[in-house]
């Protein structure tokens, strides 16, 4: 049995994160009462007019240049119709024959993923079905919440490369700052459109629509069941009916929940309440003002100014926090130890970080502690231990000082030489046994009295001056 040709096209549906709604003045955070968050825009209160929201332009804009994608001009708003609980007004306003941003290219692995276009529109409401056996809720929170819809072209081939899409826009939307992309409170969702023929000569064959997909865990799943169904329904001789369907998270399957509507169905016309949308040469510069230099050029850049592998420079890239904090860390070190200072974000401070499910610009480890901790390690002042004990003490105490710490706790290497020799000595003598074994070429004890040392000296002793010294003594006095 061959295996079909999967053909995939993605609409993700990204929440920009404006202050206020697309058409109203009403605030856009998340997790208030029901129906609280609401104006007479957003509940559709007849004789009330909309006003389009500048921020969520510029913010669509800022996407548009991030992939260098056409911005268009001039664009037009449209009512899409249709009759649903939680959509107050009867319409939706979208964008449809004329939308904001036309064809763009987003690469992933080396492979281009043609963006079709993508449409500023405004979110409906929630139905709110489990509470109540004989009706259903409606919060009306999220109506009205600006969303850029990003549709690409069928280029997708496999469940796999569309989760690589999709992380990678996802990963771009947040880190130019237009969306908060919280997939659990539906701020980037995915729709995916499905079709599979057994050859390439075939044309394409009929596509299943899959909506509101909100994790990208399911979203593999739900494509790669939805591909089996419609391979197994054509070896069964079948016909692939052109609907929507709904991702069952329990069972892991895709259900029927109606046959797709065509474009006409929505009876869209342009939307009289408000004038085309015109992008001015003053609001693209206020866009690339508000534009951070694009994660894969500030990889490059990371990589010739302080000299990272190109998997580190990307780990400080995850997210635009992270790349603030090393980047001010850079800014501060006396002694260029980008490498030490990457070494105590990611390690130390990453577990603190992870472990009390805190974030890097929301806890008291600040960059000038880092800078300071990375400088005195270079300069052998501190050992790595030391470091870690000093994150640790940062990391509970607001306004902490590197240097009080190091006071308090006596965190100093011991580097006189003397000092370190009496040690050597001493301990050296009540080992005796390993001593002559040490003697006899069982060189590898050198640890073994190291340790022994770094013991007396609670951790204190430079390791490279201790070692030095010990192998000397014990070359020369045994
Ligand atoms: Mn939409």
């Amino acid at each position: 049995m061959t295996a079909p040709l999967v053909t995939i096209g993605l609409e993700v549906h990204v929440q920009l994160n404006t202050k206020s709604k697309l058409f109203s003045s009403s605030s856009t955070e998340f997790g208030h009462q029901p129906n609280k968050m609401t104006s007479e825009i957003d509940v559709g209160l007849p004789g009330t007019l909309p006003v389009i929201n500048k921020e969520a332009v510029i913010k669509a804009a800022m996407f548009a240049l991030s992939i260098d994608a056409q911005l268009n001009e001039k664009s037009i708003f449209a009512r899409k119709n249709y009759f649903y609980p939680d959509l107050p007004k009867s319409y939706q306003i979208t964008q449809e024959a004329y939308p904001i941003i036309g064809e763009g290219v987003l690469k992933v692995d080396n492979k281009e993923i043609r963006i079709e276009r993508a449409h500023l529109e405004e979110d409906a409401g929630k139905s709110i079905h489990d509470g109540h056996s004989s009706y259903t809720l409606i919060d009306l929170n999220r109506a009205g919440q600006p969303l850029l819809e990003i549709v690409t072209k069928p280029d997708i081939t496999s469940a796999q490369e569309a989760i690589k899409y999709l992380k990678k826009l996802h990963h771009l939307v947040r880190y130019i700052d237009i969306s908060d992309g919280n997939m659990q409170e539906g701020s980037f969702r995915c729709d995916a459109n499905i079709s599979i023929r057994m050859s390439s000569d075939e044309p394409l064959g009929t596509r299943v629509e899959i909506k509101n997909l909100n994790s990208f865990r399911f979203i593999e799943k739900a494509i790669d069941y939805e591909v089996s169904r419609q391979h197994l329904a054509l070896m069964n001789n079948e016909k692939i009916i052109q609907e929507t369907r709904l991702f069952q998270e329990s069972s892991g399957k895709t259900l029927s929940m109606r046959s797709k509507e065509n474009a006409a169905d929505y009876r869209y016309f342009p939307e009289p309440d408000l004038p085309p949308l015109v992008i001015t040469e003053a609001l693209i510069q206020q866009a690339k003002d508000n534009l951070p230099t694009l994660p894969e050029k500030r990889v490059q850049e990371l990589m010739l100014s302080t000299h990272l592998s190109m998997d580190e420079a990307e780990m400080v890239t995850t997210s635009r926090a992270t790349e603030y904090f090393y980047s001010e860390c850079v800014k501060k070190t006396n002694t260029q130890s980008y490498k030490t200072i990457y070494n105590l974000i990611f390690g130390e401070l990453s577990a603190l970080i992870n472990k009390n499910q805190k974030s890097i610009g929301f806890q008291s480890v600040k960059p000038e502690h880092i800078a300071l901790i990375a400088d005195y390690l270079s300069e052998k002042k501190i050992s790595q231990p030391m470091a870690k004990e000093i994150i640790n003490a940062l990391w509970h105490t607001n306004n902490g000082s590197v240097d009080k710490i190091i006071q308090e706790k006596g965190l100093r290497l011991v580097h006189d030489d003397s000092k370190l020799i009496q040690l050597i000595e001493k301990v050296v003598h009540s080992f005796p046994e390993q001593a002559q074994q040490y003697k006899d070429g069982k060189t590898k004890l050198l640890s073994f009295f190291v340790g022994q040392i770094m013991k007396e000296t609670k951790g204190n002793a430079d390791p490279g001056t201790l070692s030095k010294l010990l192998s000397k003594y014990l070359k020369e006095s045994l």
